[in-house]
């Protein structure tokens, strides 16, 4: 069980609420790192008393300096600080909760000294997940997920962990604020729309990508990677409800289900306790309060984006890199008005169409094939 941890990316909705269940188990903090919510950031170092605070910008890094003067926190900035965040001595676990790819290097830094990844961070998986899984194998590092569905399958995975006897993983997806709706509906959605998911509290960036259903697309490959299943062995069901957090079918059709009220608390102190559980401060489910659980297929029509990164799942090598990279370029020009709904599709396929997928071996190939991508999806 975890005992200090250093967690990546504290600021954000999965960080704050990482320190909610750090703070009722009684854990110890020692790095705490943000983007640039310098105020958040030193609030939540005088709670937690970490000896390290990162700010990814410099310039707030500076801010931060100043505000902590008057402790012994020592601030560092950047990737240089991330990794120093993820590799500081005495922590058993590193936590990584920011968006995007930029968690991929402190990743494997901290599984190459042998510790506890819990992740919540799905691009590096997607990015570069069996480099990845690779290297927590050859250093004896442990990945644990956070994400609610790869936690749910790891649940339903205990005690049966040979892989022998696995049928299928079936994801479950709530099919985001925008399910039901037609193409000539979706091209007049906006922003606002868009970041109002019915059942989570999720930030922006993986908001919209569960508008979209790229989400569920990262996921399947996050659940390849994680479990060593083919892409033909995982499927996902639309469940409108999220009650059903993912399920396991066994080869004798035994299904193992985990469910729970749609609270990010569970998946991230399981991480925290696996293997054991202790009294949490999640929601308890009440099944005669719930809602009936109703469950139909994706609408490929409609929502491409989870076919398109099944494709690339189903190509392999640095492909997933690309999709990933196109996709996080082209989520941050929606989110900042420059482009519509529907276009985050078109520039994210046209960026996996132009770009040729090589072979990843290695994080450079990976960081390569992420760069060019977005350098597409820019230049359209
Ligand atoms: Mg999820």
């Amino acid at each position: 069980m975890t005992k200090t941890i250093s967690l990546l990316g504290s600021t954000g909705s999965i960080g704050r609420q990482s320190l909610e269940v750090i703070e009722a188990l009684g854990l110890q903090v020692s790095a705490l790192t943000a983007n640039r919510s310098v105020e958040l950031l030193e609030a939540q170092c005088r709670k937690f008393r970490p000896r390290l605070a990162v700010c990814m910008d410099p310039e707030a890094a500076g801010a931060l300096k100043i505000k902590l003067a008057d402790t012994p926190v020592k601030v560092a900035f950047g990737m240089e600080g991330l990794l120093e965040a993820a590799t500081l001595e005495g922590t058993d676990t590193v936590l990584t909760a920011v968006m995007g790819m930029v968690g991929l290097r402190p990743t494997l830094a901290a599984l190459k000294l042998g510790r506890r990844v819990a992740l919540a961070n799905k691009e590096t998986l997607v990015c570069a997940g069996e480099l990845v899984m690779q290297t927590a194998e050859a250093y004896g590092g442990e990945i644990l997920p956070v994400d609610s569905e790869h936690s749910a399958l790891f649940q339903c995975l205990q005690g049966n962990r040979d892989r022998g006897e696995v049928k299928r993983l079936i994801l479950t997806a709530s099919g985001g604020p925008f399910f039901g709706k037609e193409r000539k509906e979706l091209a007049r959605v906006t922003l606002q729309d868009a970041l109002r998911h019915p059942n989570w509290a999720m930030g922006a960036k993986i908001t919209v990508d569960s508008a979209t259903m790229m989400n569920k697309g990262l996921e399947v490959i996050e659940a390849m990677r994680l479990y060593g299943m083919p892409l033909e062995k995982i499927s996902v069901v639309i469940h409108r409800e999220s009650i059903i957090h993912s399920l396991v079918e066994y080869c004798d059709n035994a299904v193992l289900a985990q469910l729970g009220t749609p609270d990010m608390r569970l998946p991230i102190q399981y991480a925290l306790t696996w293997p054991h559980r202790v009294p949490g401060s999640a929601e308890p489910l009440d099944l005669l309060s719930c809602p009936s659980l109703t469950f139909a297929p994706p609408d490929p029509e409609n929502f491409p984006c989870l076919a398109l990164a099944m494709e690339a799942a189903g190509a392999g090598g640095t492909a997933t890199a690309i999709l990933n990279g196109a996709n996080e370029a082209a989520v941050s020009l929606f989110l900042r008005g420059e482009i519509a709904f529907l276009e985050i599709f078109t520039r994210v396929e046209r960026a996996c169409r132009m770009i040729p997928a090589t072979p990843c071996r290695s994080l450079e190939d990976a960081l390569e094939a992420d760069a060019a991508a977005r350098r597409a999806v820019l230049g359209q």
